[in-house]
């Protein structure tokens, strides 16, 4: 199937749910794509072939949904996986890297030696929106010397502009609003 006859059919696959978290929001739910073996299946395809020659040593994934998706596309590409948390969760010796929220800021972290100096690295979370948190991992990935080789999202969110934060990345989104 190609990528776009794919991208139309996991759009009716998506689940919409008005008003959550909050009033104004609607939110994407991915839980019925991980629920179906074979549409989740050809989902890491799609991603993994788009990355396959970019040399990609390490995925990284974005709490939480986004280490649902990290970790299949890592084993895909033979690279290894590492998660990005929120602040606190993180046993080792972490970096940080902080970013806006509609209200405050929100920090994320990842392990100091998760990325080596030269590695090249794909982020991979379920929606790109306004752009800040994988703005926010780019700036934790180059901290530590590493290469951003790409942004795979699964949904982006077209009318938050988050490209524009991103500017000069090679972002992936399989389906787009
Ligand atoms: P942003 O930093 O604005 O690009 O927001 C991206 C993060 O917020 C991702 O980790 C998403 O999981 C989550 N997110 C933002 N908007 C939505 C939405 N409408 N539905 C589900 N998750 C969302």
């Amino acid at each position: 199937m190609t990528a776009t006859a794919f991208a139309s059919k996991v759009k009716t696959i998506i689940r919409d749910v008005p008003d959550f978290p909050k009033k104004g929001i609607v939110f994407k739910d991915i839980t019925p794509l991980l629920s179906d073996h074979a549409v989740f299946a050809e989902m890491i395809k799609h991603f993994a072939g788009h990355f396959r020659k970019a040399g990609v040593t390490k995925v990284l994934g974005i709490e939480a949904r986004g280490f649902l998706l990290a970790a299949p596309i890592a084993m895909e590409l033979g690279a290894g996986l590492v998660p990005v948390r929120k602040k606190g969760k993180l046993p080792y010796k972490s970096v940080s890297a902080s970013y806006a929220l509609e209200y405050g800021m929100d920090t994320l972290e990842m392990h100091a030696d998760a990325v080596q100096p030269g590695e090249k690295v794909l982020i991979v979370d379920d929606v790109l929106a306004t752009g800040g948190t994988a703005g926010a991992v780019c700036s934790m990935v180059e901290q530590l010397g590493g290469k951003v080789a790409g942004i795979a999202m699964l949904i982006e969110l077209e009318f938050l502009n988050g490209r524009e934060k991103l500017a000069g990345r090679d972002i992936y989104s399989l389906i787009k609003y």
